[in-house]
Formats: C-alpha cells, structure tokens, sequence
C-alpha cells in the first residue's frame, strides 16, 4: 500500500472512531444555524454526531430534517467527501422504509450536513422506553419494514452497519424508515478492504460478532442486529451478547427460534437474506392472525346453528360490531343483512412494500407516494401480503389513457378474483357478471371492495355498485393475465397508464 494511502486511511479510522464515539451530554446550546434557503423551526433531536433541526424549505415549503455535523478541523474534508458520496449513494434509493436523502453539503463556515426526508414521529428506541415491550404483531410489522428497507439498500451493494432503534424512526399510519448510513458501507469496498479494516464501527449492543472484531462484514451482520433489534423490542431488553429464550417473555416458540436464528454467531446459520427473514416472520404473522381467526370463525358457526336473528343479537353483545341495513342500490338475490365490524388491522400497500420485492411485470414505479404504471400494453404488480380471509381493499386510481383498463386481483374463499374497471364499468373476469357504468380515463376513482367468506361487494365513492355471492361467480381468468399460481393482491393494467394513490388492505373480523 502507497504512504499516502496508509495516512489516509489512519485518518478516516480516526475521523470515524471520533464521530462514533463523540456524545453530546445533556442539552448543549447550539446557535441556530443559518440554512441558506431553509427556514428553521425546531430542534428535533441530538445524537452522537450533532444536531438535527426541523426547517422549511423557503421556496417549496416543504417541511425537511436538517442534520448539522460537528465535525472539525482537518476531520471535516475527508467527513464531507465520505457524507457526499454516501449521499450521492442513497439518493439512488426511493423506498418507502428508506430515510430519503434530499441533499449533503456544506455550510460557508465548512460545517457539513445533510437534507433529510422528515418524519413527524419519534424512534423505535423512544418508542421501546415509554411502552417497556412491544407486542408479538408490532414488533414483528416493524421489523418486517425495516428488512424491507434493508433488502432494499443490500440490493444496492451497501451493508447499513449501524442498525439500532435509534436509527428506525416510527412515523404517522405505521410509516416505518431504516436511517443513519453514517457507517455504512459499500459491500464491494468492504472486500476490497480499502479502508478500516480491523477496526469496530457500529454501536457494540447491536453489533455481529465478525464486525466486533472488525471483520469483513457482508448483509448477514445486518440481519444479526435485526435480531437484537427484535429481541429488544420483544422482550424490552438489551441484550448483552447473552440471549434467554424469549419464550419467557410470552414470546411463541417459532418467533424465538428465528429471532436465535438471526442471533447465531456463525453468519452462515443466519437467515441468508433480509428479505429471507422478512417472508419468514409475515409467515408467522399470517399464520397467528388465522389462528386468532379459527376461534372467532367456531363462535360464528355455532351461533349461525341458532339461526341469523341470534346471530346478529349475539354478535352485538361479543364485541363492538355495528350492524346496518343499507337500502339496496342495486338488485340483488342476496339476503342483505350487513354485519360490518371495525377493520382490525390495516396494511397500506402503497407504504410498507418496495416495488422491488413485489413480482412485477411491466413498468412500475414510486412517486410522491404514488405508485405508477406504464401505458403500453399489459402490467402487474403482486404485494407479497398475508391475506386473510374476510377483508376489504380501499383503492384510490386514476385510469391515463381513454381505453384500456385496470384490474384488482383479490384471493377468495372460493379462489382469485379478478375485478375489472373499465370505461364501460365494472366486470367480475371470467363470467359476463357486470356492472356498466361510465368509469372515465383521467379521473381520480375511489373504490372500496369487500370480500367475505360468501360476498363481494364494490362501492364507488361509498356508493354500493356490485354486490355478488361468490359461489355464484365464474372466477376463472383469462390465460393472458397469467395469474395462474398469484395468491396474493395484486393491481394491473392493460393498454392503459394507472395512477394508484391509494391501495390499503384492511382485515374484516
Ligand atoms: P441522530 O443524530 O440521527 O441520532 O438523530 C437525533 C434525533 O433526531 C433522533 O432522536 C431522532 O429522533 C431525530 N431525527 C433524526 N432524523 C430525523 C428525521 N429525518 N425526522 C425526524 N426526526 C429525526
């Protein structure tokens, strides 16, 4: 290695250990800073590194977080190269469990620092102190946004290194975002060890055994602090290198044997992926909202053995449900006694899946919290969601082009369903089941589909315009669509660019 290269590299593992290292104790005054183009409302927050405030941008009036580096001296050149790149690096990435970058620079007095997507919220570390543990569901909903977000940085070659509560911030609707590349690192230059090799960079309770001792490191290291992410966040403990089965904290056995799997010292006894150990754990979720279900599912059917008026009495006094009797809006042979309970847990589609994990085909992609399709010919796009067996779809589109249509493919008790809106309405695929109406290209369309164990119901801006019994559908759909083995929701379109602005998936008790 060259002289300089050994000098540089001394520098950068000083400059690092001293960013990692240096705390801020107790409140520090902190002139607020000049932000050309910004305006600065709050402090948000102080971390290891400086300071983040909440400012508005003058121009756009956007609300951003602004992180100002202390970073000094001879430290500050080679600090603002490294926060440039990595900058440079993340503003590649649009995820929705991503912390988005919106600029890195420096201040005319050299001070460095970096625009940030703001989260109205707190951190998962704030969020684990006032609430001591989280719930199986919650804990597990988060982690799987995080290894959202996390598959999606591996994806991009960088292993985050620094993944610790204070770093996932919780925001509004279940909002979940990965944060803090301060350390990361591109996996390339890892193995080519450029720079600090045999050196710890990271927060030690988090850290895998082979970054501790300052080895290579691949996207295995991620997975580990996850795990201890998960344990925490379980248990309400850090835990110290020594990990007691979480079983002891009413944690089930199959989640305490993953969250150990992630924990194991050997990478290669880890989950191989994040997006490995996210399927996993949605499996687990899948699996105990059923189980939940299976009981609720027994009451109903004996209760039904009664006959439908100790039904709808009995359902009243079981738990907080509203029943309704709705005029019919439109005629059909089914008998319609609406029992609508509360949604229970929601999904927003839109927000907790990267279009990278989902199968596609065609073009799709995120903006403004949109998610957007190509016009030409035929595309769709699969959310990898555990569907339960009675829930409804809140669908917010906008169809482009003037033909062409766009179609919602949604598992059923009696297999996948396909409805079509078009500009001649509504069309359950297979069957000639329709509804015309004129549904026209370029208008913002809010629908709401509900499906039961025996009804699919459509409403139109909370109008009801379909209602169907499923045993009486044909729901074989056509070849072209391939959809042969989906099980899963999914959003397509044919001929026709799509605006989808809305697509939230809520559970039906
Ligand atoms: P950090 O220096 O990244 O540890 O951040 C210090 C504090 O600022 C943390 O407690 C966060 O809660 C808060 N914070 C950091 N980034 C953001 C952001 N983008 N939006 C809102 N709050 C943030």
């Amino acid at each position: 290695m060259a002289k300089d290269d050994t000098l540089r590299n001394e520098e950068a593992q000083r400059l690092l250990s001293w960013a990692l290292t240096e705390k801020l104790d107790g409140p520090v005054e902190v002139e607020e800073p000049d932000l050309p183009g910004f305006d600065v409302l709050a402090v948000l927050g102080r971390g290891g590194m400086g300071t983040v405030y909440l400012a508005r941008h003058h121009g756009l009036g956007r609300e951003v977080a602004v992180k100002l580096f202390t970073a000094k001296g001879s430290e500050q050149e080679l600090f603002v190269e490294r926060l440039k790149r990595e900058g440079r690096l993340m503003a590649q990435l649009e995820h929705p469990n991503v912390l988005g970058i919106y600029d890195a620079d420096v201040l005319s007095d050299g001070t460095p620092y970096l625009v940030l997507e703001y989260v109205k919220g707190e951190d998962l570390q704030k969020r684990i102190a006032r609430e001591k543990k989280l719930s199986q569901r919650e804990a597990l909903s988060i982690a799987i946004r995080v290894l959202n977000g996390l598959s999606a940085v591996h994806a991009l070659g960088v292993i985050h290194r620094d993944v610790k509560p204070a770093n996932v911030l919780l925001g509004e609707g279940g909002c979940v975002k990965v944060t803090d590349f301060g350390v990361s690192k591109e996996a390339h230059e890892e193995r080519l060890s450029l720079t600090m090799t045999g050196t710890a960079i990271g927060t030690m309770e988090y850290m895998s055994p082979e970054q501790a001792n300052g080895e290579s490191v691949d996207e295995r290291a991620d997975i580990y602090s996850v795990g201890v992410l998960l344990y925490e966040m379980l248990s309400g403990i850090t835990p110290r290198g020594a990990f007691e089965p979480l079983t002891k904290y009413g944690v089930s056995k199959q989640v305490n044997r993953l969250v150990l799997r992630c924990l194991q010292r050997d990478p290669n006894k880890r989950p191989a992926s994040a997006a490995n150990l996210a399927r996993q754990l949605r499996k687990v979720q899948r699996e105990s909202r059923r189980g939940g279900r299976g009981d609720v599912k027994k009451v109903s059917i004996a209760l039904l053995g009664g006959g439908s008026c100790v039904l709808v009495a009995s359902l009243f006094i079981l738990r907080e449900m509203r029943v309704e009797t709705r005029p019919e809006q439109e005629p059909t042979g089914i008998e319609e006694v609406i029992v609508r309970p509360e949604p229970v847990e929601e999904w927003d589609l839109l927000d907790g899946y990267g279009v990278e994990e989902a199968r596609v085909s065609g073009k799709w992609w995120r903006h403004a919290g949109a998610l957007l399709c190509e016009s030409s010919g035929w595309a769709l796009i699969q959310f990898p969601t555990d569907i339960p067996t009675e829930y409804r779809l809140d669908l917010e589109y906008t169809r482009v082009d003037k033909g062409g249509n766009v179609v919602v493919f949604l598992p059923t008790s009696q297999g996948l369903l396909g409805v079509e809106m078009s500009a001649d309405g509504f069309l359950v695929l297979g069957g000639n089941q329709r509804r015309e109406m004129r549904l026209k290209e370029g208008v913002d369309y809010q629908i709401r589909i509900e499906v039961t164990e025996q009804v699919l119901r459509v409403f139109l801006r909370e109008r009801r315009v379909m209602v169907r019994a499923l045993e009486a559908l044909d729901l074989s759909i056509p070849e072209e669509w391939q959809v042969k083995d989906l099980n899963e929701v999914a959003i397509g379109a044919q001929e026709s660019g799509l605006i989808v602005n809305k697509f939230q998936l809520r559970t039906l008790k």
